[in-house]
């Protein structure tokens, strides 16, 4: 029988469910004695992790500003966020604007990530942005990586926005000047530019992640991050085999999301492979297919924001008429976060609804690993055992039977992670696994405070430094601006006092809208700055405080990872979180925000 993700299995009872309590608990607590620790900063010989293998370097001669040539609006970080921003400012005719990366090109994490096999784990339909302005149907429900980072090259050339652009940099460090009410950035590249309104736009997932595995630097053989993918190693390109892996053993350390997407090439490819899986993901069903380049030619303008809001609401809560996207994502989720069974349910009752039906989904999704994976003993090791939203789900059709292929071997490290890296290879459960080329699929480091993950300080109207202001916790109005920093906002991440949703690009396009709002508004009033007034901060704070769901017992019974903190989510200030009651009430805020004024901003002009 097939697997349908929307089947519940009823016969579920009290004891089963104790005994998956059971198993649940000794998993995490297995994987919570592991080494969890990554490497803070890549530096000396792990620098090279860093490495663009994708631009070669280009030299240009520094750039230096003075205060008549500042930039409209410098916008830090050229991926998907960067150019949404940048496409609403030109929306509301804003001139100058300067996007900025440290990359070659624009793109984000979609210039980055260029594994075999990488694509969109959203539908594309939503995901992939500005659809209708560039007249463009993605060609597949889950595009290729490819075709998302040329997306955003034709949104960058559109909106005329390479020809200010500087690549290959990054920023070192930024300064409010009082005087002529600007800001001063200063580059690797020793540019001095100017800019009248700065927008951070870095996304969470731009510092790639090591883990702390002693003797990581003496692997002799190549090694690579996903995020850095060595085509000169491997032969072949994102969208062609790597067929240089035909007479090669590979070590890809991992079982994430990327992972998902790159083991099924790589066991195809590889002479040998190896899977080294610390926490198994789930594996739903993807079920992608091309999309008719006519699809929404009938459709009144206005489809896309449609779409992307009907998932959103799904997801979070809301009623929808139908289900446009209709896919896994909100499969599963219908089944174990907005059931209407739920509706009406007392507090406790409605937790014990929810676990039984989350106990349901992913015994729906174990039992569909045993029907794809022939041999019992590597389908128990592929099964995860914690509550589906404890780790970002994952969906393949491949993955799970690539696993039946006699060249790829699981090596399931028993929730400890690799024990030991040394010339040659890995040691995992005491035992050394000699390998020729070692790939780290292991994400990246979400977690940092931002200006350690940007890596320079913002010093602000009075002279403070911004991780001095924001030591003891996060103090913000709606997580995008911060009181004593005029003129700068960032782009919403996880835990910042503003939403993230599942799919980024839905927080990506509220927030650019109200950021082109709030700087075309500025300029309207022939202000030359904005800044937050401290009681609206205040309030704020309190706001995400009070509002914080009480999931503190869900997250410490996770399995550990980036949603709890790696098994301690009790170390995090009580104000780093996301707005407590969703991204529909949050949204619901901002307009009404921008209704009533802006009223918590002040404005004012230069000295
Ligand atoms: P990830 O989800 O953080 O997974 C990292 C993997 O590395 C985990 O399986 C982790 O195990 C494992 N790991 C870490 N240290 C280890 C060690 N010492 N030994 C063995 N295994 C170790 O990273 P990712 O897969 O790159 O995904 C990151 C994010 O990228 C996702 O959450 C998603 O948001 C995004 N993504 C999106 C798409 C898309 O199509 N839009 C595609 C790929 C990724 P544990 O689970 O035990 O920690």
């Amino acid at each position: 029988m097939g697997y349908d993700a929307r089947s519940s299995l009823d016969d579920l009872n009290g004891r089963d469910a104790d005994l998956l309590r059971q198993k649940y608990q000794r998993e995490r607590d297995k994987r919570l004695h592991g080494n969890r620790e990554s490497i803070t900063e890549l530096t000396g010989d792990l620098r090279r992790y860093l490495d663009d293998t994708y631009t070669p370097p280009a030299a240009r001669p520094s750039i230096a500003e003075n205060a008549d040539e500042a930039t409209d609006v410098l916008v830090v970080g050229a991926g998907l966020g960067g150019l949404i921003i940048a496409a609403e400012l030109r929306k509301k005719h804003i001139d100058r604007i300067r996007l900025i990366d440290a990359a070659g090109d624009v793109g984000g994490v979609w210039y980055w990530n260029r594994y075999p096999g990488v694509r969109c784990d959203v539908e594309s339909l939503i995901y992939m942005p500005l659809l209708e302005e560039l007249d463009y149907i993605p060609t597949e429900r889950y595009a290729k990586g490819s075709e998302i980072r040329q997306h955003a090259q034709s949104i960058a050339r559109h909106y005329g926005l390479y020809a200010d652009a500087l690549f290959q940099t990054t920023v070192t460090g930024m300064k409010w000047d009082n005087a002529d009410a600007q800001w001063e950035v200063s580059t690797d590249r020793g540019d001095k530019l100017r800019a009248r309104v700065v927008v951070l736009a870095v996304g969470p997932l731009d510092r790639p992640r090591l883990p702390a595995i002693p003797g990581i630097e003496t692997f002799a053989g190549p090694t690579f991050h996903t995020s850095r993918w060595d085509y000169r190693v491997t032969g072949g390109s994102p969208d062609s085999d790597p067929d240089q892996l035909a007479d090669k053993v590979v070590g890809l350390i991992g079982t994430g999301a990327t992972a998902l997407q790159c083991v099924p090439v790589l066991g195809r490819v590889a002479k040998k492979l190896y899977v080294f899986q610390r926490t198994p993901s789930t594996v739903a069903v993807r079920d992608n297919r091309p999309v008719a380049r006519d699809a929404f030619t009938h459709e009144e303008p206005g489809w896309q924001a449609r779409r992307r809001r009907n998932f959103t609401t799904l997801l979070y809560g809301g009623s929808v008429d139908a289900d446009l996207v209709d896919d896994s994502w909100t499969h599963v989720w219908r089944e174990i976060a907005v059931n209407p069974r739920f509706r009406g349910l007392a507090a406790d009752e409605l937790e014990h609804e929810k676990e039984m039906a989350d106990f349901r989904q992913m015994e729906a999704l174990r039992s569909r690993i045993d029907e794809l994976v022939d041999d019992p003993d590597t389908a128990e090791r592929l099964k995860p055992y914690y509550r589906y939203l404890c780790k970002r789900p994952g969906f393949h059709d491949e993955y799970l039977q690539t696993f039946n292929r006699p060249n790829v071997e699981l090596v399931d490290t028993n929730g400890h992670g690799i024990e030991q890296v040394y010339d040659q290879g890995v040691v995992v459960n005491g035992e050394k696994i000699l390998v020729d080329c070692l790939v780290f699929a292991t994400g990246f480091e979400t977690n940092a405070p931002l200006t350690e993950r940007i890596g320079f300080d913002v010093i602000g109207s009075s002279g403070t430094r911004l991780s001095e202001k924001w030591k003891d916790g996060l103090r913000t109005l709606h997580g995008f601006m911060t009181a004593g920093y005029p003129n700068l906002l960032f782009q919403p991440a996880q835990d910042t006092q503003a939403v993230q949703t599942v799919n980024l690009v839905d927080a990506m396009c509220e927030s650019a809208e109200h950021f082109a709002y709030v700087i075309d508004s500025t300029l309207r009033r022939g202000a030359a700055w904005f800044d937050v007034e401290p009681s609206a901060e205040e309030d704020w704070v309190r706001t995400i405080v009070e509002e914080a769901p009480d999931n503190s017992h869900f997250l410490q019974e996770c399995t550990p990872g980036r949603k709890n903190n790696e098994g301690h989510p009790d170390v995090q200030p009580l104000g780093n979180k996301n707005y407590g009651k969703g991204p529909l009430e949050f949204w619901e805020i901002l307009a009404t925000f921008r209704e009533t004024g802006l009223l918590g901003l002040r404005f004012g002009d230069r000295l």
